[in-house]
């Protein structure tokens, strides 16, 4: 990500909805790929409390489009401890299996548009195309064409600058066909891809803010992207520090970060709460649940992780005590 530095470009750069009379709708959406670890329960507990904090709404949807990935009961785990750590979301649980005709929808009316186009290239094909921090950076070799009978879908991209104002990180933006080459929306197994399902189902859900790890903060220009083809408003976006263990690693199922422990609530939640920059007090860890969540509602202010882009698990040793995080 490179900051934004020539304001003549400024037509591309989304301005999102900022406005104090703008309701405030966030949602928090894990993907069922594993049980909830320290490092969702983070993104959890501050997207909870910011949407209270702004008097607002706060949807949970369940990223379930990808399941070669998904591990069995991992749902109902992640419900349960969601429930167990009494956090309380507005309306029913949505799950993105069950949006599948609105991203075959958008996908469609980009084909139409001429903003998609298919492509047979293989892994192999690519082998040798120069990669960036974003991965292999598509070359556009399908762009006049493909002949492939088994392909997936690309969206056409362009080299003028895109991006947002992060509430915490700043001005963020790409150069997404230098950067990222044209994405794929439509993966050649026929799964949707997860750039274009999170940003139809953000519109479908009404979603005007999105708080989330910073490890996701460099899709978001495709996602802006997407909106603007798809003509979408853009939510604000505020991306959190992610937790990374003593190696420096970010807490994920891919570096065996274990669930948290269904039945250590307040001790975890006063963890995530002291990890989130915010300071309880001492004796909170052994105060009833509700007391917990009255203490956080009260004195949650996220502003305090301005350019933050990381947490060390060591911020609190109980957390990596307990959560098997080290
Ligand atoms: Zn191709």
């Amino acid at each position: 990500m490179s900051s934004r530095n020539d304001s003549s470009e400024i037509g591309t750069i989304a301005t999102g909805n900022a406005s104090g009379s703008t309701p405030y709708i966030g949602r928090f959406a894990p993907s069922p790929t594993g049980p909830l670890h320290f490092g969702s329960l983070l993104a959890a507990v501050a997207s909870f409390l910011e949407a209270r904090h702004r008097g607002g709404q706060w949807l949970l949807r369940v990223e379930d489009i990808d399941p070669p990935r998904e591990q069995p009961g991992a749902t109902d785990d992640i419900l349960r401890v969601l429930e167990n750590y009494g956090f309380e979301w507005d309306g029913p649980i949505s799950y993105q299996s069950t949006s599948q005709d609105a991203h075959v929808d958008a996908i469609q009316s980009l084909k139409d548009a001429g903003k998609a186009y298919p492509c047979g290239c293989s892994r192999r094909d690519l082998a040798a195309v120069p990669r960036g921090p974003l991965g292999v950076i598509y070359p556009g070799t399908c762009r006049n064409g493909c002949v492939a009978s088994d392909f997936a879908l690309r969206v056409l991209t362009d080299d003028i600058p895109v991006g947002f104002d992060d509430q915490l990180q700043g001005s963020q933006v790409q150069r997404l066909e230098s950067e990222s080459g044209d994405f794929i929306i439509l993966r050649r197994d026929g799964l949707i891809a997860y750039q274009l399902a999170v940003v139809v189902d953000d519109n479908l859900q009404g979603i005007t803010h999105v708080l989330r790890g910073v490890d996701l903060m460099d899709s978001t220009p495709r996602q802006v992207w997407l909106q603007q083809l798809l003509g979408y408003s853009t939510p604000e976006y505020c991306h959190i520090p992610v937790a990374i263990n003593e190696r420096g690693q970010k807490l994920s199922k891919s570096h065996g970060a274990k669930g948290v422990a269904i039945d250590q609530a307040e001790t975890n939640l006063v963890s995530a709460l002291e990890m989130l920059g915010q300071r309880p007090p001492r004796d909170l860890r052994s105060a009833p649940l509700s007391e917990v969540w009255q203490w956080a509602q009260e004195h949650w202010d996220v502003n305090v992780l301005v350019g933050q882009t990381e947490i060390s698990t060591e911020t609190s040793p109980m957390a990596e005590a307990e959560n098997g995080l080290s």
